[in-house]
């Protein structure tokens, strides 16, 4: 099974993809934890590049086509393979980042959808958690969490802008109601214990035949 983890900064996707793999782990089932953009050697290279500013000159229709050269890389070596070993992949950000970061920096959406065909090969995700924030409250977690000095310089898409991280919201929430069946909405306000429950709900009643086998 192939699961992404979608939502804005401060959203707490790291944490709960340890507390799902822990989940799953204990059920005897093999789980490759990995993220975007990056996950493989090239594409956390590409990452490097996007991260550091190195790339700042860059428009935005060529920034997607980075994003999306790092997503091809990392699915061909290390997502497709994993779960043709039978793993259940598990992958902080996927192509609905693309579609609301690259999206809210100006790409047309028909030129992000057709990037994400080419890179991902028709294997979409089995299933998406959105941890959904407020705006504020994302932003106040990673003002939290920068002045604890737990993460290094903040990346050059990281903003304190309150407006870009409202719109960014929205576009996750619209993504979510577009694609129902494949988007589950995650109320990530509350406490680290409440939002692994209600993740481990979806996945229960999502992959039912999955957990099964
Ligand atoms: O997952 P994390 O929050 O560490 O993401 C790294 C950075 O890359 C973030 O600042 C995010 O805003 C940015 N990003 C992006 N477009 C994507 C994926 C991530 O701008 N498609």
């Amino acid at each position: 099974q192939f699961i992404t983890f979608e939502g804005g900064e401060g959203a707490g996707k790291s944490t709960q993809i340890a507390r799902l793999k822990a989940r799953l782990e204990a059920m005897r089932i093999p789980v490759l934890v990995t993220r975007e953009p990056g996950g493989s050697p090239g594409a956390e290279a590409v990452r490097n590049v996007l991260l550091s500013g190195k790339a700042r000159q860059l428009g935005a229709d060529a920034e997607a086509l980075l994003f999306a050269a790092a997503r091809a890389d990392h699915m061909d070596t290390v997502i497709l393979p994993a779960l043709a070993q039978g793993k259940w992949v598990l992958c902080d950000r996927f192509t609905d980042s693309t579609r609301v970061y690259q999206g809210e920096a100006g790409v047309a959406p028909a030129y992000i959808e057709e990037l994400e065909r080419l890179a991902i090969a028709g294997r979409k995700p089995d299933l998406t958690l959105l941890i959904d924030v407020p705006a504020q409250l994302g932003l106040a977690r990673v003002h939290a969490r920068s002045s604890l000095g737990s993460v290094s310089d903040p990346d050059r898409f990281e903003q304190d802008d309150i407006e870009v991280h409202k719109r960014r919201r929205r576009l996750f929430l619209d993504l979510a109601e577009t694609e129902p069946d494949r988007l589950a909405v995650i109320d990530g306000s509350k406490g680290p214990d409440s939002v692994a429950e209600a993740i481990w709900q979806q996945v229960q009643q999502r992959l039912a035949d999955a957990l099964a086998e």
